[in-house]
């Protein structure tokens, strides 16, 4: 009979099937057979890939079938269509043909010798099995499996399944092999079993797959939509942006490693997206790294004769702080370096520090940036906020680099004893480190979390009160004092500047309004009262604002502001120079003070009553003041005998120190010996002289020891018409440096000790 090997396909008895064939030797077969009675075995070949194979390539049992159709395809492709039949065995194989001929020997089975029951429930547990396979695999037709079902015949029931289960062409080789009912229908079992493990098994995989693609697939059309949205709404900024923020990273001045981080945190911007919360953060942090000044500096100018003309243009007076400044300027010149000691501007407010400063940068051509320090606490407000922290920011040290863009602005610190530290870290420490020339080039903002090079930034720092200035942070600035004003130096820079910017601001031009100087010099005494100039320039503006009412009215042209007509302006006098007393009188004595102000004198009062030996202070003072007042007592209490005081005369008597306008809090130890001669003054019932101002701390052994603020003090006397002052001795060439215009004309006594205080202060007696 002709044989047919078949590739990767078995045929069942009953199954009708096509398959194609293009081996010369099957189409020759599939001839030979139908010139005869159409009959051919098939068989299918252990490999399919075996192009000419034997015998042993071949299984050994195959199937008879009969051809029912050929047909003739393109490129040689015969298609045949076959019945199977009966099963056979393959004896042997004759290859020397043009077609393989085999002999076969027919294989016919042994009835099943099984009754009834035994097949029926054979025919239902197929059923069973079926049915379960039909729910796992859908695609095992719903007619298939009724038509099935209705079978009672276990035979065809079997021949059936087998024909029409979609199996692989090794599983229906098992089914081929069997040598009778009992075995097929085990093998039926045992496949369908199988198939259905399998089948599980795909469909669980499929499952997770689905499920996982779901996932990405309905992102992904999320994402695409909200592209969509905002494209429509022009809001897809991300990926230009990405772009721009790379272009300038590129373009920086800056080292490879800012660069570097810089591309890096773009790349995670690109990333993340648009609409988290973190990439908003992103990108403060991407564009702080942009706009700061890396390598990036500006071109100083280094003439100091235009330096000095700049200075001398800005401002008047101040000769010693110029000098300072431009011998500080000469040394940054010539050293080429920027490690030069930090300039620290101190001096009450107003006397013109930061604008000293600002005059400084302009003067080098520095851009100018002013840091505030008042009330700086927090340690993050100097040295920022680390990223991890919601609505971190830059500190401030940063933050004033990166709106000068320079690397080599002139920074102001303003008020620098104002910052105080709390449990939020040492704010002073921080400071120091932005201060200090060895760490500064490497300075680390914890924002940034780069090393900021701080070194060639001209720090210039002002302060009102050098006592609050942590020792260190003192150490490493260079102190240049700046003094209060005299009313002569009040009036020439008002003159000079303060009327001329005043103009500026309020538009009025020179020619509307003249302020003379009498007018000038009534306001510093009657309408000011203070150190520098602040309060001043008000009063100046306020004079224009009048003024540019008066003129846009149309009632004047031209306004003269004299000190007639003063007061239409700015109202009454607000104070009065506190004269001195016109008598000499018993327990009041004329003290000097310094306040924020400037200087002032301070008349202290002593009254006794008769008491148990209390004592008693009044007038808002502070507790150095009081334990001063304290040690004056118990000074006085140690020499009575000396100016014959009753040996219990204090515990007789109250003795009550009062010192008026209580609204000014006042403390420092420079009233010791005003109090000390007050009292005296008030025991003994020796009168003072009015015309004595004194100021010098005091010790219980009567020993007078040097104060400071004396150039305040001694305008506040000479203003108060103070004649003769009794200082420290140890301040004698403090008062020797102090200009002439302060000291011509009064007499200084120079005390070690108290009795020459009172040799001076108190009244001769008569007799
Ligand atoms: P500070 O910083 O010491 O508190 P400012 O620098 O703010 O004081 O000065 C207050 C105002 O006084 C500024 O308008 C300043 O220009 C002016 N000023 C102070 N001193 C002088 C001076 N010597 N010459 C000219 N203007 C001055």
């Amino acid at each position: 009979m002709p044989v047919i090997p078949l590739r990767g396909l078995s045929v069942l008895p009953g199954m009708v099937l096509h398959f194609d064939i293009s081996r010369d030797r099957s189409i020759k077969a599939v001839e030979a057979a139908m010139s005869g009675d159409q009959k051919i075995f098939l068989v299918t070949q252990r490999n399919p890939d075996h192009n000419n194979p034997g015998l042993p390539d071949l299984y050994e049992i195959g199937l008879e079938a009969k051809i029912k159709n050929v047909a003739k395809l393109p490129q040689g492709i015969i298609r045949v269509m076959v019945e199977g039949c009966e099963r056979g065995q393959l004896l042997d194989l004759d290859e020397s043909g043009a077609y393989l001929t085999g002999e076969i020997e027919e294989i016919i089975w042994e009835p099943l010798e099984l009754n009834e029951a035994t097949k029926t429930a054979m025919v239902r547990a197929l059923q069973e099995l079926l049915k379960r396979y039909c729910q796992l695999n859908q695609k095992f037709g719903k007619d298939m499996l009724r038509q099935t079902l209705e079978i009672t015949s276990l035979s065809e029931l079997v021949q059936q399944i087998a024909v029409h289960l979609p199996l692989f062409y090794e599983e229906r080789q098992k089914l081929l092999e069997a040598m009778d009912l009992a075995e097929e229908y085990d093998t039926l079992c045992t496949v369908l079993v199988n198939e259905m493990e399998i089948i599980q098994i795909r469909n669980e995989i499929q499952q997770k797959v689905k499920e996982r693609v779901d996932k990405n697939q309905k992102e992904y059309i999320l994402r695409e939509q909200i592209k969509v949205i905002q494209e429509e709404l022009g809001e897809n900024t991300l990926l230009s942006d990405v772009e721009n923020y790379k272009k300038a990273a590129l373009e920086l001045e800056a080292p490879e490693k800012v660069k570097t981080k810089l591309l890096k945190e773009i790349d995670r911007l690109k990333g993340i997206g648009n609409n988290s919360a973190e990439s908003s953060v992103l990108r403060g942090y991407i564009e702080t790294l942009l706009e700061l000044p890396w390598d990036h500096a500006s071109q100083d100018n280094q003439n100091l004769k235009n330096a000095e003309k700049v200075l001398n243009e800005d401002h008047y007076g101040l000769e010693k702080v110029k000098e300072r400044v431009l011998e500080y300027l000469a040394v940054r010149v010539l050293s080429g370096k920027g490690t030069s000691p930090i300039l620290c501007l101190a001096g009450p407010p107003g006397t013109g520090k930061t604008s000293i400063a600002r005059s400084i940068a302009r003067a080098l051509g520095k851009e100018y940036v002013r840091i505030s320090l008042g009330g700086v606490r927090d340690e993050a407000e100097i040295r920022g906020h680390r990223r991890t922290y919601v609505g971190a920011m830059p500190g401030r040290i940063a933050s004033g680099l990166r709106q000068a863009g320079v690397k080599n602005p002139l920074m102001l610190l303003d008020e620098i004893d104002k910052v105080s530290s709390d449990y939020k870290g040492d704010t002073a420490s921080a400071l120091l480190e932005v201060l200090d020339s060895e760490q500064n080039s490497r300075f680390r903002d914890h924002y940034v979390e780069l090393p900021l090079d701080l070194s060639q930034v001209l720090f210039v720092a002002t302060a009102n009160d050098l006592h609050t200035v942590p020792r260190p942070l003192l150490d490493r600035m260079e102190i240049i004092e700046v003094n209060s004003y005299t009313a002569n130096e009040k009036l020439h820079i008002a003159k000079d500047h303060l009327v001329k910017k005043q103009l500026e601001r309020h538009g009025i031009k020179k020619e509307q309004l003249t302020i003379t100087k009498p007018a000038l010099m009534a306001i510093i005494n009657g309408y000011t009262k203070e150190a520098g100039v602040r309060q001043l320039e008000r009063k100046i503006g306020d004079i224009c604002r009048k003024a540019a009412r008066e003129l846009l009215e149309g009632h004047e042209t031209k306004i003269r502001v004299g000190e007639k007509n003063l007061e239409k302006y700015l109202g009454r006098k607000r104070y009065t120079i506190q004269k001195k007393n016109p008598a000499n009188e018993i327990g009041i004595v004329r003290g000097l003070a310094w306040t924020s102000v400037g200087g002032d004198t301070l008349q202290i009062e002593v009254n006794l009553m008769p008491g148990k030996g209390e004592f008693l202070l009044t007038g808002q003072l502070g507790d150095v003041m009081k334990e001063s007042a304290q040690t004056a007592i118990s000074y006085i209490r140690s020499v009575s005998e000396e100016y014959q005081i009753e040996s219990d005369f204090f515990q007789k008597k109250d003795i009550h120190i009062h010192i008026p306008e209580g609204a000014v809090p006042k403390d420092g130890p420079s009233a010791g010996i005003t109090m000390a001669t007050a009292i005296l003054s008030a025991v003994t019932g020796i009168p003072v002289r009015a015309d004595v101002a004194m100021t010098g701390e005091i010790t219980l052994r009567g020993r007078v020891l040097p104060i400071g603020g004396l150039k305040e003090k001694l305008l506040a006397a000479r203003q108060a018409g103070m004649r003769t002052v009794i200082v420290p001795w140890e301040n004698k060439e403090d008062v020797e440096e102090i200009s002439k215009e302060i000291t011509e004309g009064m007499e200084f006594i120079y005390a070690k000790s108290m009795p020459e205080v009172l040799k001076t202060a108190l009244v001769p007696s008569k007799d």
